[in-house]
């Protein structure tokens, strides 16, 4: 194919990736949305295999590979692991752009000063996003202790690093091609500097650590596009690298947050103390009090939060909020931009078990008219409807926008104990005289609801 002919389809892909991000921003448009980004990088591949001089059969090999670990995951990854999974898949981007750089610059050591730069961006940044990633990973699966690992000069430790990383580029783009040894420490200097970077970060913080990595896989991969000079790897390095900084903003901006508070501040490593925090009387109730609570109810909205995820009540949740429209109950499910574990998690659980769009809420809609919500059941969430967040200076979610759920009529909160959610405090609401707590595993206790709609 001639370079015309390839420029011109990497347009329509670049066209189709950009047309495809925006409508992954409503999840009515969301599934054809994806859609038309891999058709983008479908067109992508073909055209770059299209190319002269390539080795097919070491492509072969690495396709069918790809697929088969590409596969396995999809079918076997749970709900709650998916955060792990994207873990992983960034690190593979962020290792792919390294060993890109790598045997670029170990075919052709004689790089000008601007493609040596890149290339040192390439391996520095895809190194740092695959050893970090590794981290979040180990972390958010368990197999590595989850808390923050903080020791005594820590930052001066990076900052030595970063100087060497800074120092080794200079070398290295000044004289490429007698620096081989140098191109080595900054693999090697990459990969140290991911693990240092991302174990003082809480395993509870992994998702917006996360979305930062999948950031710089991004900016890691637009630095290899310009190494061997590929317009739609720019392009679309460029894209991922600008989305996955404007997720972490849109997530830091939830919690109420900045970046520098989530990776340097060990955040979530420590749990009140039992006993400490707001006390009070708590008014539980079974699944016949709550039955009649929401049968009496003409506006009904479900707040769900990580316990619904654990849980995996969903679906239940779907049927009961189809059994109370029956009823003739108007019914909304509200969601916070940070409820659950990843960006847009209560999203695509509900997308999973078909609720209708038209009956997600956001918080900012729901807030102003909470006072007229007749009962908020809140599944599974904590943090995300704590007062101590509107009113509370002292409290470490303190400025955090959360559900006004305590200004509904009624307050049901679903959750098996009194125990603290991810940010380890405890929770005025379920002290509060309109909350009822119903104990208990959220599918179990919802699946008694359902029975007792039906008259099981
Ligand atoms: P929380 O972690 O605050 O609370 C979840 C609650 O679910 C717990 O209190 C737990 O109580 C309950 N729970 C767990 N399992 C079950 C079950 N099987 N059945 C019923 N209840 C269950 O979650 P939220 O969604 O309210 O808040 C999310 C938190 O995560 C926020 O602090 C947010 O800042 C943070 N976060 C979110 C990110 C994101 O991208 N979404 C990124 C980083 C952090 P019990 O054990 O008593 O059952």
């Amino acid at each position: 194919m001639n370079v015309i002919a390839i420029n011109f389809a990497y347009i329509i892909s670049a066209s189709l990736f950009i047309f495809g991000l925006k409508m992954l921003s409503s999840p009515a448009t969301a599934r054809r949305g994806n859609f038309l980004s891999a058709t983008g990088m479908l067109l992508a591949i073909i055209v770059t295999l299209a190319n002269q001089g390539l080795d097919y059969k070491w492509i072969a090999a690495g396709v069918a590979i790809g697929t088969v670990i590409g596969l396995f995951a999809a079918y076997r990854v749970q709900m709650t692991s998916m955060p792990e999974m994207v873990a992983l898949f960034n690190g593979f981007g962020g290792i792919a752009s390294l060993l890109l750089a790598w045997g670029e610059y170990h075919q052709h050591p004689e790089l000008t000063a601007f493609i040596a730069i890149v290339t040192f961006l390439s391996a520095f940044i895809g190194g740092i996003t695959f050893s970090g990633s590794m981290i979040a990973f180990g972390k958010l699966s368990e197999i590595m202790p989850s808390k923050a690992i903080v020791f005594n000069g820590q930052h001066i430790i990076n900052a030595i690093i970063l100087l060497t990383a800074v120092a080794s580029a200079a070398i290295f783009a000044i004289n490429p091609a007698d620096s081989y040894a140098i191109f080595l420490l900054i693999v090697v200097v990459a990969l140290i500097f991911g693990v240092t970077s991302v174990i003082p970060i809480g395993g509870a913080d992994m998702p917006v650590v996360i979305s930062l990595l999948n950031s710089y896989s991004g900016l890691a991969a637009c630095a290899a596009g310009f190494v061997i000079s590929n317009n739609i790897l720019i392009v679309a390095g460029a894209l991922v690298g600008a989305s996955g900084i404007i997720l972490t903003n849109i997530m830091c901006k939830a919690m109420n947050r900045s970046l520098t508070n989530v990776l340097f501040s060990g955040f979530g490593a420590t749990t009140q103390a039992a006993g400490t925090g707001p006390q009070g009387e708590v008014r539980p109730a079974n699944a016949e009090d709550v039955y009649y609570i929401l049968e009496a109810a003409d506006s009904v909205a479900f707040v769900p939060g990580y316990g619904l995820a654990v849980a995996q009540a969903q679906h239940v949740v779907q049927e009961l909020g189809e059994l109370l429209e029956e009823n003739g109950t108007e019914v909304s499910y509200a969601i916070h931009p940070v409820a659950g574990r990843m960006p847009g998690h209560m999203n695509v659980l509900l997308a999973e078990a078909n609720v209708p769009y038209d009956q997600l809420v956001e918080m900012d809609d729901i807030n102003p008219r909470m006072d007229s919500v007749d009962v908020c059941v809140v599944i599974g969430a904590n943090d995300v409807v704590n007062p101590a967040a509107l009113d509370e200076e002292t409290s470490p979610i303190y400025g955090m926008p959360i559900i006004e759920t305590h200004r509904a009529k009624t307050v049901i909160v679903l959750k098996r104990s009194m125990n603290p959610g991810f940010a380890g405090i405890q929770n005025a609401l379920f002290f509060y005289p309109n909350t009822r707590m119903y104990f208990g595993d959220a599918k179990a206790s919802i699946q008694a609801l359902v029975a007792e709609f039906k008259g099981d």
